[in-house]
């Protein structure tokens, strides 16, 4: 959706954009996704009332490409958490594109609390929305100031409260600079799991009424994500989350899992009801499990 090597003067215009406004990720998505910015409609703002997802008979294609949902429908009732679930290529990650208005719906419409997402300005969407994405991008910038990005206002203690919860307090301890070393290229060089763990300290930090997380532990062991995934779910009690998951067992207690393919949510259920009813989720549990114990 966005390319991780953007001409460095563009990025730099980025992030001279992202320092001169109230940052946050989302925002910097929004500009990095060039193509795919949507004006406002409407200056109106986002009313929350608890953050319930819907989508309603959604389709949507890519430009002129073959349509990628059709007719997708299901909801997510405030509080509560959907994980969703399907193969490569299912449409997981354009549903949550979608939701952050990068792009409008061809047609159905994409609910938040009653309201439409094409119906309230961007500036309230982003702030009722974090999401965790698939690829994170960081600044050439301090640690400190890559997790600001999420929550401008975050105290010191809530910083070091939220690189403990992802298990990145060590390597924040052996680095001489602690927060404020530099990332990437002549600084500290961080591995793609713990880039995505200063992802989840963001959101962690943001706590916004509704959280995305895309495959967003899908570089991390299993115990080190069996423990990241606890914090999350401490977190993000009494909010709204959807969560698209990689392995299937990190999502075995959400409140309902959904399985998209063909552009239409298959099945959905508990884990323990999709199980035993023997369809497209437990052909994926079964060939996990086998994949995991060889
Ligand atoms: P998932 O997250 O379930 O793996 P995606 O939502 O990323 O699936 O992609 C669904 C389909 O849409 C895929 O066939 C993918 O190739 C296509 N797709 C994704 N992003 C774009 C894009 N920006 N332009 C055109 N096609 C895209
Ligand atoms: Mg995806």
């Amino acid at each position: 959706m966005f390319q991780l090597f953007l001409p460095l003067n563009f990025l730099g215009f980025v992030y001279r954009e992202i320092k001169a406004s109230v940052a946050n990720i989302e925002r910097m998505f929004t500009l990095l996704d060039v193509e795919s910015q949507v004006p406002d409609k409407s200056e109106k703002a986002l009313e929350l009332k608890g953050g319930s997802v819907a989508f309603r008979d959604v389709t949507f294609a890519y430009g002129r490409g073959k349509p990628i949902l059709r007719g997708l429908d299901f909801e997510v009732p405030a509080g509560r958490t959907l994980a969703l679930v399907g193969g490569s290529g299912a449409g997981k990650s354009t549903i949550t594109r979608l939701l952050f208005r990068f792009y409008d719906v061809d047609s159905g419409s994409v609910l938040i609390d009653g309201q439409s997402v094409a119906d309230v300005s961007q500036t309230s969407l982003r702030e009722a929305l974090g999401i965790v994405p698939q690829d994170t991008v960081l600044f050439n910038d301090t640690l400190r100031n890559n997790l600001l990005y999420a929550c401008p206002e975050a105290t010191e203690e809530q910083l070091l409260e939220a690189v403990r919860m992802v298990s990145l307090d060590r390597l924040i301890k052996d680095s001489p600079d602690g927060l404020d070393a530099v990332v990437g290229e002549r600084g500290l060089k961080l591995s793609g799991g713990e880039k995505q763990r200063i992802a989840i300290a963001r959101m962690l930090l943001k706590r916004p009424a509704i959280m995305v997380f895309d495959e967003a532990t899908s570089s991390l062991d299993s115990q080190t994500e069996l423990s990241i995934m606890q914090e999350i779910r401490r977190v993000s009690a009494g909010h709204t989350a959807l969560i698209i998951a990689h392995r299937l067992s990190t999502v075995v207690d959400a409140d309902e899992i959904a399985v998209v393919g063909d552009g239409v949510i298959i099945e959905r259920g508990k884990h323990d009801e999709l199980l035993s009813s023997g369809g497209r989720y437990a052909s994926l549990w079964h060939a996990q499990q086998r994949t995991e114990t060889e």
